[in-house]
């Protein structure tokens, strides 16, 4: 069933009281009856910190990056195993950080993808297209072929915990934001790439969320595009206000 999915991911951000702090403030204006499903992705170590003050609220925690392996000898890196003993059931794959600073590629994120499966877990896939793809109007190819080589060799039963998150590179933390228009001509691509080769009943039912430079003052035109189901938000999930606000323009 496609769902409104309002996203925060906090990226290297927020130590372990200002976790609290944010957390606090979230849950106390999160109201029961938000009309979107509301996730936020602190840092790994304060992830066990977040899914116990997040307890019987309607916030679901989701961890930035997982390790494609069960468990073994990789110094520094969390496993699915990990996360989902700690109650983190969602994790964000495929980030355009990942893959430009840690040299994550599209092989790499599938196997990363198959490994969240594995743990039942809810992937947000991303991926967007830089902006020289843009500017030589190769980005469908590019949009295309992330999703055709990171996600789907997956079978068709697993897209119910599959979300979509577009974030078109030369959008994120630049101000610059796709313009609606933009968004939804890409969103309807990408809905599209999913219906030809998962079927319409996948395509219709997937949410796909924008991300790059959403901010409470263009979050509310952006998320009346038909195909754009929610956002997956960066710099403004950083602050209470503007993240409830922009939980608030769903
Ligand atoms: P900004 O909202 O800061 O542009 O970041 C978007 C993003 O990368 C979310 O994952």
């Amino acid at each position: 069933m496609r769902k409104k999915i309002v996203a925060g991911n906090w990226k290297m951000n927020k130590n372990a009281e200002q976790t609290t702090e944010l957390l606090n403030e979230l849950i106390a204006q999160v109201s029961a009856e938000a009309s979107a499903e509301v996730i936020v992705a602190p840092t790994f170590v304060n992830l066990a910190l977040a899914v116990s003050q997040l307890k019987s609220t309607n916030i679901s925690v989701a961890a930035q990056n997982m390790h494609q392996a069960q468990n073994g000898a990789y110094t520094g890196e969390i496993s699915g195993d990990m996360l989902t003993n700690i109650g983190v059931n969602t994790v964000i794959l495929g980030h355009s950080e990942r893959r430009a600073i840690f040299n994550e590629n599209d092989a790499l994120i599938a196997n990363k993808v198959d490994a969240a499966l594995s743990h039942d877990m809810t992937v947000i896939f991303c991926f967007g297209e830089e902006l020289k793809d843009r500017q030589s109007g190769n980005h469908f190819n590019i949009v295309e072929n992330q999703l055709r080589d990171g996600l789907f060799h997956i079978e068709a039963k697993n897209w119910e915990k599959i979300v979509l998150a577009y974030e078109p590179v030369w959008a994120i933390g630049t101000g610059e934001t796709a313009s609606p228009e933009q968004a939804q001509e890409m969103h309807e691509f990408i809905r599209e790439t999913v219906r030809k080769a998962f079927g319409s009943d996948i395509a219709e039912d997937v949410s796909i969320l924008y991300g790059g430079s959403v901010k409470p003052d263009n979050a509310k035109e952006i998320f009346s595009k038909p195909d754009v189901d929610g956002g997956l938000i960066g710099g403004a999930a950083l602050s209470a206000k503007d993240f409830l606000a922009i939980v608030n323009a769903i």
